[in-house]
């Protein structure tokens, strides 16, 4: 082998993995075990005071996990990662480690709905307050910067679909105030976009979508970039200062660029709780070994439904960036050139009612909250997923009253097709 890095195919399959040392299985193992045996009494005590890497107990750390999380940070480009049981749980753990009660941050608008009601309702318990922003103007997320912010939220692909972020334009927004931009890349996954290239510094994942993509499994990922400067800075208290309880280790002094990841782990995982089961980390890494192949019949699949429903009577608008009519099309060719991913939206002219009709007539399509399954899903997102906002919250979110959200699969498209047009009536 040369000193080239592997490919994105290659990576997806190896990273991370090796044949296992103890029995030379291949596949990576599930280690079903809550916790792992000390070597004798010095090693426990230098595992607890982050002296030595190993495990103590599978809520910090655990080998099938690790490789998870190896094989992620490869894909994204990161310096490490971190796997925890959803992705709501990766987006709190990353906001643990960034804010402190009275604490700000801005987010985009354009979110998964169950974002908007964590930063909105959970976060105020614990003092932290959201500043919403218009995902395509950069220049409302600099407006909303108070000295308090200490972060930018955004998705690189916007839920409920159809919404490319300038993720480069934010960034530069983000260096320029010297706070870090943290970006959900659940839609796109690292097969069409690696935020990290354009300027991100922190990334998330629901690991539930794409990279399991067999709606089998709940979790989720935050990966470090390495990128940001904690060390020295005190408004970032978890990285830059003496930790007690690790007799006074500096996190971002001990661990350099990889503290960020180690704060999430040793400070929010250990104190808070949400480990993934190494059962999940198994499945979501025998996603990922497809990840390229499944992310580019996703794309494939869906500029074709899109096409033939932007041409449908019954359609009034579709909103996917790979078609060229879109209006993130030329911001799709920039940041997503493989492909604008599986999930768009498309509005009905008949309204609320018709969007609740066509759920209810489809056969092949499932009626679910989920997307980046290999089955083709639907939802009406007003009468689902974001029913609790108001309308105003709604529309601003991509989730009016006509509009209807698909995450196609992998099945033929033909099939597809002729399941739409025949619940759509045509
Ligand atoms: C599903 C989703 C989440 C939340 O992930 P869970 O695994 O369901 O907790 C966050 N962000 C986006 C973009 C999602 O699609």
């Amino acid at each position: 082998m040369t000193d080239r890095l592997p490919g994105f195919n290659t990576l997806a399959i190896h990273a991370g993995a090796a044949p296992d040392a103890a029995t030379g299985a291949r596949a990576t193992p599930i280690y079903q075990t809550t916790s792992f045996v000390f070597g004798d009494v010095d090693h426990a005590a230098s595992l607890f005071g982050l002296q030595a890497f190993g495990n103590i107990y599978t809520r910090i750390t655990n080998p099938t996990n690790a490789v998870l999380e190896e094989r992620i940070a490869a894909l994204e480009g990161g310096t490490a990662a971190l796997a925890v049981a959803s992705g709501h749980a990766a987006e709190f753990l990353t906001m643990h480690a960034l804010m402190q009660p009275g604490d700000e941050f801005v987010a985009s608008n354009k979110l998964y709905g169950g974002s908007i009601n964590q930063f909105n309702h959970s976060y105020k318990n614990f003092g932290w307050s959201v500043a919403w922003a218009e995902n395509d103007d950069p220049a409302s997320f600099e407006a909303a910067i108070t000295p308090r912010t200490k972060a930018i939220f955004c998705e690189s692909i916007a839920n409920p679909g159809g919404v490319i972020t300038d993720i480069a334009a934010l960034s530069q927004i983000a260096k320029k105030h010297n706070i870090p931009l943290v970006a959900d890349n659940t839609m796109a996954t690292p097969y069409l976009i690696r935020p990290l290239e354009h300027g991100a510094d922190i990334i998330v994942h629901s690991a539930t979508k794409f990279l399991g993509g067999h709606g089998n499994s709940i979790g989720g990922l935050i990966v470090d970039g390495g990128s940001f400067q904690w060390a020295g800075d005190a408004r970032y208290p978890m990285m830059s200062q003496p930790r007690p309880e690790y007799s006074g280790m500096v996190l971002a002094e001990t661990f350099g660029n990889f503290g960020f990841a180690i704060a999430c782990r040793v400070l929010g995982l250990r104190d808070l709780g949400p480990a993934l089961s190494p059962f999940n980390a198994f499945l979501i890494l025998n996603g990922i070994e497809t990840l390229p192949l499944r992310m580019q019949r996703h794309s494939d699949n869906a500029l074709t439904v899109a096409k033939h429903l932007s041409t449908h009577p019954a359609v009034s608008w579709v909103s996917y960036p790979g078609l060229e009519s879109d209006r993130y099309h030329q911001l799709a060719r920039r940041y997503t050139p493989n492909g604008a991913g599986a999930v768009f939206t498309f509005g009905l002219k008949g309204g609320y009612e018709a969007g609740v009709k066509l759920v209810s007539n489809l056969q092949l399509f499932s009626h679910l909250a989920n997307i980046g399954d290999t089955r083709s899903l639907i939802i009406h997102p007003a009468s689902t997923t974001h029913r609790q906002l108001t309308d105003a919250q709604k529309t601003a979110a991509g989730a009016g009253p006509d509009v209807v959200r698909l995450s196609i699969g992998l099945e033929d498209p033909a099939d597809l097709i002729e399941d739409l047009d025949a619940a759509l009536g045509s």
